[in-house]
């Protein structure tokens, strides 16, 4: 979706919307890290996110594949800056190209800077000279296709600030009719460069009404995080600085803490004035770092750890091509990404109905399902790889899992657990102890508020519902004894699968079984997890791999435990049970003397 859409949309509503800029980092466990920084932080729903150019197109194709990710794997709204430095019109559109084909829709269209060692800008030959021959293009290539942003600058760029550190008002208002003829070539956003001085910006956003430009003017805010980084932006930017602010700084400039501590302050006084002009937008420059950024937002009253909401039970993609998308199967709840890699060829997603996917056919299981950053393998391995001597000992790591002191499991892409798996975990922990080892599981829920901080999704005003569902491995001997047991529960539904496919079940193979579902003013009823057989044979494959790729993988090659790991493997069924009483069952009931 365009960024000014949404933004017009929450104006219609009288919401405030916030927004995060990233750069890409240099080294590739940066770029894990940006991506972990990345989720948490679109958890509190930013209204985009966008990620820069590196100066001179340095960081092009690193850019490309971060906003790829950012769109299709973090599932944000993603805005992608390009400049016009070394790009001849080829790469500029190979870059947009890319970034149509991956289902992003905006871009922040700038000049960008002269290359490293220039002091002027240069066009070079079959490029642009400057953002409004990008924007141009933009339009007249891609039509209406991208929502295209453009940077505006409240004391004037930077190039036609004199030694005063002013920019002449001839100059000025030279920027700002130029400005305005980027906007009339077809932007329709207008982010800042930073500025300390709120009054300048304020004084800035009134110009530009005056003068015509209607689009939202979106102020850039850079938390002051420390105070040499402080400095040399502001020298290179030439932003004016208000005699308190450098006051107050000064004597504290030392003391990093004190700095971070006075930059959110000064921050949210800023953000309090802008928005008590009226103005409903938000741009944060987070340099890559959450603390400040969210501290301000939570010191507005527009964030709250303890209140995140869902929209869906799992996060909903932006991509326009599947952005409409609202059922999943159950299975890779905890593997969201998993998930969208794996079907990512599909051409239709479902809506609405599971039934109504037209196209049922997975993506083959690949590496890339099993690769984690950086930070989560070391997490793993400390949490995991330690010596198994017997069954016992594995299950102990899901129990231990379960009851949230582990926080890393080899079959989640997820931080620890789902905030509803607190309701069972005790019995989660009694299941596991006895080897019914879970790597999924929901409770029940009849009609909850749909806000509920544990099992709410859908923000306020409706109702939610789920069957209690339980996933996990057991040897055939314990699947036996379970399934005996299963006659005296007669709402019980169950699949079970061994690694080579053998299998067992009490539903018919098209049997489409919604677990959760929810009940909102002036909507169909949605329904956005399933349980489908047809889904559950492909999903076994990776369930099963998980146990060699992911953690018999960790251990040496002769290693004991990495052999009872694949026993298990080769001998354990997998099983998805659901409790179809949502109002008086006991899914739990059924492992009792077993
Ligand atoms: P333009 O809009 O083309 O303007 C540049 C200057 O030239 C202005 O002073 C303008 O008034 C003047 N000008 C140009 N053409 C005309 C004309 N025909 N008539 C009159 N005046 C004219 N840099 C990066 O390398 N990567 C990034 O990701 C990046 N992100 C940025 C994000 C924001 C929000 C901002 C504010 C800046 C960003 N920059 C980035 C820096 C930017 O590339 C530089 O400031 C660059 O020098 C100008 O880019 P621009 O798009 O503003 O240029």
């Amino acid at each position: 979706m365009k960024v000014i859409e949404k933004i017009r949309e929450a104006e219609a509503e009288n919401r405030v919307v916030f927004s995060f800029e990233f750069f890409p980092p240099k080294t590739d466990d940066g770029v894990d890290n940006l991506f972990d920084r990345m989720d948490r932080m679109v958890q509190h729903n930013p209204s985009f996110c966008d990620i820069t150019w590196g100066a001179g197109g340095t960081t092009a194709d690193l850019t490309l594949d971060i906003a790829n990710k950012m769109q299709n794997m973090i599932c944000v709204e993603t805005m992608m800056h390009l400049t016009c430095t070394n790009m001849p019109v080829e790469k500029i559109d190979h870059a947009l190209d890319t970034i149509k084909a991956n289902g992003i829709q905006n871009v922040l269209a700038l000049r960008g800077d002269p290359p490293h060692g220039q002091d002027k800008f240069v066009q070079i030959e079959g490029g642009f000279a400057c953002a409004l021959d990008l924007v141009k293009h933009m339009r007249g290539k891609y039509g209406d296709y991208f929502g295209i942003t453009v940077a505006g600058y409240p004391e004037a760029h930077p190039e036609v600030i004199d030694s005063s550190g002013v920019a002449t008002l001839e100059a000025y208002q030279s920027d700002l009719a130029y400005l305005k003829k980027k906007v009339d070539a077809g932007a329709d956003l207008i982010v800042t460069q930073l500025f300390y001085d709120t009054d300048i910006f304020l004084k800035f956003v009134n110009d530009c009404r005056q003068i015509g430009i209607t689009c939202p003017i979106v102020p850039g805010i850079m938390p002051i995080g420390n105070y040499k980084g402080f400095m040399r932006m502001i020298g290179f930017c030439k932003t004016r600085i208000p005699a308190e602010l450098t006051a107050a700084l000064e004597p504290i400039k030392d003391n990093e803490e004190a700095v971070k501590k006075f930059g959110i302050d000064f921050g949210t006084e800023m953000c309090k004035k802008i928005l008590a002009h009226g103005i409903k937008q938000l741009h944060l420059y987070t340099l890559n770092m959450d603390k400040s950024a969210l501290a301000i937002l939570q010191n507005l009253g527009l964030i709250d750890e303890a209140k995140i909401s869902r929209p869906l039970p799992w996060r909903r993609p932006t991509n326009i091509y599947r952005v409409k998308e609202d059922v999943r199967p159950i299975f890779w709840a905890n593997r969201p990404k998993s998930y969208l890699t794996r079907t990512i060829g599909w051409d239709q997603y479902p809506h609405g109905r599971w039934s109504d996917s037209g196209n049922p056919s997975y993506g083959a299981l690949t590496d890339y399902q099993f690769m984690r950053p950086r930070s989560r393998d070391k997490k793993l391995q400390e949490e995991w790889a330690v010596p198994l001597k017997s069954v016992e000992d594995i299950h102990e790591r899901f129990a231990q899992f379960c009851l949230g002191k582990l926080k890393s499991s080899p079959w989640s892409e997820l931080d620890g657990l789902q905030p509803e798996t607190k309701i069972i975990n005790e019995q989660l922990e009694n299941i596991n102890l006895k080897g019914f080892l879970t790597i999924n599981s929901q409770p029940a829920v009849n009609g909850e508020k749909s806000d509920s901080p544990s099992v709410g999704w859908g923000g306020p005003g409706g109702y939610v519902y789920q069957k209690a569902y339980l996933e996990f491995f057991c040897s055939q001997d314990q699947l036996t004894a379970l399934l005996g047991k299963c006659k005296d529960f007669p709402s019980l539904t169950y699949l079970a699968v061994d690694k080579k496919g053998n299998s067992m079940s009490n539903v018919a193979p098209t049997d489409v079984n919604a677990v959760t579902w929810g009940v909102f003013p002036a909507k169909e009823i949605i329904q956005p997890t399933i349980v489908d057989p047809a889904s559950f044979k492909v999903w076994k494959d990776e369930a099963f791999e998980i146990w060699t790729k992911v953690w018999a993988h960790m251990y040496p090659e002769d290693d004991s435990s990495k052999s009872l790991l694949e026993k298990i493997q080769s001998s354990y069924f997998l099983v998805s049970l659901v409790d179809n009483d949502y109002i008086n069952g006991d899914l739990f009931a059924a492992f009792k003397e077993l």
